[in-house]
């Protein structure tokens, strides 16, 4: 009885069976937030409720705008980036221990956020204030433990932010659904990482109860799949709770993301299935990563995993790439989660291990594209001026009843809001716009644009549109900064010095190197004076551009010929 209410659940409830033995003829009815109906039915079970009629609502909120993405580092930069768009408005942020949940405070306030810290640490007159506070709005943020929040009474709560991963996804709902209660678009976004699913089994395995404890895992399981997968995240939350919804479409980060790049990632997918096949399908995740990335780790060596001959193979990948690799190998089904989580592989996984079907995953997903993108410095106001492009396309969605990503996908939005066209042909220029979505969008994406010129036109002018510092110009900057020289970092990056040429130019004009830095990486390079002579002579009868004809042409019929 009782079981999956789980340990946690108030032992006071349990003794509510009493209840139908003292008042047999009263009505009783019982109500929950958030219940599958497994827990549903074991609530109508320890009330001993004969013929109870079952009620329930739907589990779609449709004011959620729900965002997932892997936490990188502490996840700080990417809170700041957040609250850079969603700025003077009220929300909470859950945080995983009691300590982090006062440095976050802290450091949120040395940001100019107003926010404090709240936890069952401290002491009831300081946890009132901070409640009132909140309630009264005298601070926009509370940066708590799960204890906050509870039965609290603030309908405009505008933002829920997770900076690890939750430990159920009925934790996870009834968190969320503390925002936007007054039916006003609302924010929700999740930081997780990997490490966080393994802090939490460890809190698991602590569990006193055992029965409890598989049902954990299962649930923590679940959690972490729903941060993983690339399905309508308002769609996964109701099949959870045995609801049947239709994609959101406008209103997760999965749906209105339109077209990622792909990388295929077939080769490393047959290496990790290889490594699963021959450890004879009995490991998890970390070990077969550890045959991979060549651990000397002990229990590897016992098995004698070292003499597998894809032992090491995959020792160019970062422990974070393969996880991203077994994530999208167990969303898609390619292997199965055997008990304590031994890896099965299935048919699909077969057809990729013989290379019969490929295995391509979202550039994003990687885990390691993100790891400079907060960079950006002086985006603040692009982003507000996205965020417009990203309202006015939510409600297109809403009006013509289709997704987001059909109007416009995300990258398309980005360009049009950085770009500004004001006429039929300048929108057409525009990467993702097409005749066909001009005639159903384009004016009033136009009239965005130009309310926009209207509204902030000195800003725009200041504003310089400098291409974006992408992960390649970092590494680039990082390898300078490491007093690299451009030859050097040509050979590191495995790049044409061109390339770091021209990576030295777009650094330099966004300030990130200076004038003489710029001249000290240059100074090295010379052109032998010979060839300086000869490209001379060259330009005096060809022009640039022919005389690269002639060397790509004598270049390939010297290879053809010999
Ligand atoms: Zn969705």
């Amino acid at each position: 009885m009782c079981k999956c209410w789980g340990h946690e659940f108030r032992a006071e409830y349990r003794n509510l069976d009493k209840l139908k033995r003292f008042f047999p003829d009263t009505c009783i009815a019982a109500f929950t937030a958030t219940a599958t109906k497994k827990v549903e039915a074991d609530i109508a079970s320890s009330l001993k409720l004969n013929d109870a009629k079952h009620f329930r609502a739907k589990t779609h909120r449709n004011n959620l705008d729900i965002k997932v993405e892997p936490r990188i580092t502490n996840g700080r930069k990417q809170i700041l980036n957040f609250l850079k768009t969603h700025k003077g408005l009220c929300g909470i942020i859950y945080t995983f221990t009691r300590k982090e949940a006062e440095s976050t405070a802290q450091f949120l306030c040395e940001n100019g956020y107003s926010s404090k810290a709240y936890h069952a640490g401290l002491n009831p007159s300081i946890k009132d204030e901070v409640y009132d506070d909140f309630v009264y709005e005298k601070i926009d943020i509370v940066v708590a433990t799960i204890a906050f929040g509870m039965g609290i009474d603030k309908s405009n709560i505008r933002f829920v932010i997770h900076t690890s991963l939750p430990k159920t996804l009925e934790n996870y709902y009834q968190e969320i659904g503390r925002a936007g209660r007054d039916g006003d678009m609302s924010y929700v976004y999740l930081l997780y990482s990997k490490a966080d699913e393994v802090k939490r089994k460890i809190q698991i395995e602590d569990a006193i109860d055992t029965g409890y404890k598989q049902t954990g895992l299962d649930k923590l399981e679940a959690m972490y799949r729903y941060c993983v997968s690339n399905n309508c995240r308002h769609k996964i939350i109701a099949s959870y709770f045995e609801d049947e919804i239709d994609d959101c479409k406008t209103l997760c980060d999965n749906c209105t993301k339109g077209e990622i790049e792909q990388v295929d990632l077939s080769v490393d997918a047959q290496k990790f299935l290889s490594a699963v096949y021959r450890s004879e399908q009995r490991f998890g995740t970390n070990h077969i990563i550890d045959i991979l990335r060549g651990s000397k780790n002990q229990k590897l060596l016992e098995f004698g995993h070292d003499r597998l001959n894809v032992y090491g193979l995959g020792s160019d990948k970062s422990k974070n790439e393969w996880i991203a690799i077994a994530d999208k190998l167990i969303d898609i089904k390619a292997v199965n989660l055997g008990e304590f989580r031994v890896l099965k592989i299935s048919g699909l996984g077969m057809q990729i291990l013989k290379g019969k079907e490929k295995l391509l995953i979202d550039s994003d997903k990687l885990g390691i594209a993100q790891k400079f993108e907060e960079e950006n410095t002086q985006l603040s106001f692009d982003e507000k001026l996205y965020e417009k492009f990203k309202s006015l396309r939510r409600e297109l969605a809403q009006e013509h009843e289709v997704p987001a990503y059909v109007i416009f996908g995300d990258k398309t939005l980005k360009e049009l809001a950085s770009k500004l066209p004001l006429t039929k042909e300048d929108m057409l220029d525009i990467n993702g716009v097409g005749l066909v979505k001009y005639e159903k969008y384009g004016k009033n994406f136009l009239s965005l644009c130009k309310s926009i010129k209207e509204e902030f036109g000195e800003k725009l002018e200041d504003k310089i549109p400098l291409k974006k510092l992408t992960k390649t110009y970092l590494e680039t900057f990082e390898l300078i900064q490491d007093e690299k020289t451009v030859e050097e970092i040509s050979q590191i990056r495995d790049l044409a010095i061109t390339s770091i040429l021209s990576h030295i130019s777009l650094l330099f004009e966004h300030g990130k190197i200076s004038k003489e830095k710029k001249a000290q990486l240059l100074e090295p390079l010379t052109i032998p004076s010979e060839i300086q002579r000869w490209i001379q002579t060259g330009l005096e009868h060809e022009s640039l551009k022919e005389l690269r004809k002639y060397l790509y042409l004598y270049e390939y019929l010297n290879k053809e010929n010999n």
